[in-house]
């Protein structure tokens, strides 16, 4: 059996993993829209990851006998001036799951919620390769600067992840 205060949090949760999917779909067509396909492919796999991370917690939920509220996504704002800017974005958004992520864990902690803790290590190492991820990029890109062939190369380099992650 599941906590109140727990299974809300859950649910908030989900609702926080599919508005962080949506963010990525929505820069995903940021990039198509500039003829940068690499990039789109690799926001297009964020999409589908974030989409099973919410998916886990909603597994979770019902394993448990708990309750799915699904709450409503709101439009994503993906205003920016510069991939460099994009990938700031991506960053911070990151960061802020990741205070999500441990928030959610210190709850399971002092609600006795085992199996969440468990679950949430697997998260709390996936927030540790989404920062890592974002943080490599950002940093390529500062190098690149304004070298067109560089940033050709990393489209390619980006256009080549698979979507069999999670
Ligand atoms: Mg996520």
């Amino acid at each position: 059996m599941i906590r109140q205060k727990v299974q809300e949090e859950i649910n908030d949760q989900i609702q926080a993993e599919f508005q962080s999917g949506w963010l990525y779909l929505q820069f995903s067509a940021w990039f198509e829209e500039r003829n940068l396909d690499g990039f789109a492919n690799w926001m297009k796999m964020q999409w589908q990851e974030e989409q099973n991370h919410g998916l886990k917690f909603y597994d979770h939920l019902l394993r448990r006998g708990g309750q799915v509220e699904l709450q409503a996504i709101e439009k994503p704002t993906v205003s920016a001036e510069s991939i460099s800017e994009v990938f700031e974005k991506v960053l911070e958004h990151e960061r802020y799951i990741t205070k999500r992520i441990h928030s959610l864990y210190d709850l399971a902690k002092e609600e006795d919620d085992y199996p969440l803790q468990t679950l949430l290590h697997w998260f709390i190492d996936e927030q540790v390769e989404e920062e890592e991820n974002a943080e490599a990029i950002l940093e390529q890109l500062k190098m690149i600067g304004e070298d067109g062939s560089s940033l050709y190369l990393l489209d390619q380099e980006l256009g080549q992840r698979g979507g069999q992650e999670q």
